[in-house]
């Protein structure tokens, strides 16, 4: 009686786990199609100087345009791929197309730089620095110092040291690092001593909070502070208002990245958006200049 009860058991495990091995077969079956039928496309969203309106550069964003379900967010595709050759591919692809898409707008006459979200088991990947260095080598046009590469601040504390190697070596190649959502990772004065970027990004959570509560407003200046004492960039996500733009300016914030500065956009829509932005900023220059 027992025995055959054990069978069952055995049984039914047996097909709960070819039905998980099926979906999860099938669901990167879906983003590989998806990938080699150009549904996978970048969007762009712009990162400024708030002070002088500069565009430092553009974060390229993965999205998926779906043919019935429309246009839909990172978060459909990559825990489809996630730790599988598949994410390394796709993590690949992503990184060709944001240098293709640099070099056109460099014959527009933009140098603009570029950050790339890269998966950390990707990035754990033993040949990731020689993938990364034949990559740029496609693309001899485009130099490697305008290619940032946003790691997780909560990856990047996993293993330090190896860490710190890697990211050694891809800078030895001429790029650049951001830590990425940085302040939810459990960061302290070391850590950041160690990791050598060159920038971190104040996570949106935060940044939001800065006008009414006082423990996010605490949390931002201290990081900001923190940037400055170790001579790193910072840059605030998430700036939804020209409120958040003042007070991050307040702060000594001077980058900024939000819907409040502009949504993620086509590649296509960048040089018109660029455009618009200039003369907006020009326009409000000569106003305050008036004031004065
Ligand atoms: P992230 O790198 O922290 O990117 C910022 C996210 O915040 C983006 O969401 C962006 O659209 C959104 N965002 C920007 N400004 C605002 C704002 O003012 N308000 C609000 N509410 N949201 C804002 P998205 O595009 O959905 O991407 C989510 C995450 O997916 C990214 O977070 C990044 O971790 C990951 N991701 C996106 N593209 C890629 C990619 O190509 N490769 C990898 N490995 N990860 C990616
Ligand atoms: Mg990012
Ligand atoms: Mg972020
Ligand atoms: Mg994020």
């Amino acid at each position: 009686q027992a025995k055959s009860f054990g069978r069952n058991q055995l049984h039914v495990f047996d097909v709960q786990h070819d039905h998980a091995v099926q979906t999860q077969h099938t669901r990167q079956t879906r983003v590989a199609r998806a990938l080699h039928a150009g549904e996978l496309v970048l969007y762009y969203q712009p990162k400024v100087n708030l002070r002088t309106g500069e565009i430092i550069g553009l974060e390229a964003l993965l999205r998926w345009q779906h043919p019935q379900e429309g246009l839909l967010g990172p978060q459909h595709v990559l825990p489809l791929v996630e730790d599988t050759d598949l994410q390394v591919e796709l993590g690949e692809w992503v990184l060709r197309h944001a240098l293709a898409q640099m070099r056109v707008w460099s014959d527009a006459g933009m140098g603009w730089e570029v950050s790339v979200n890269i998966a950390a088991p990707h990035f754990h990947r033993p040949n990731f620095v020689q993938r990364l260095k034949d990559i740029l080598h496609t693309c001899p046009e485009v130099s490697p110092a305008r290619l940032e590469l946003e790691i997780l601040e909560s990856a990047a504390l996993e293993d330090m040291q190896y860490m710190r190697r890697m990211m050694q070596s891809c800078q030895a190649l001429g790029v650049r690092f951001a830590l990425d959502d940085f302040g939810t990772g459990f960061s302290s004065l070391s850590y950041l001593k160690r990791l050598p970027a060159e920038t971190i990004k104040i996570d949106q959570s935060f940044v939001r909070g800065i006008l009414e509560d006082g423990d996010d407003l605490t949390l931002v200046k201290a990081i900001v502070a923190l940037a400055a004492a170790f001579h790193r960039h910072v840059v605030a996500e998430g700036v939804e208002t020209a409120e958040h733009c003042a007070k991050l300016l307040e702060l000594g914030c001077e980058r900024a990245q939000g819907y409040g500065i502009a949504k993620p956009m086509p590649a296509a829509d960048v040089l018109p958006w660029a455009r618009d932005h200039a003369a907006r900023h020009a326009a409000r220059a000569v106003q305050e200049a008036a004031r004065r």
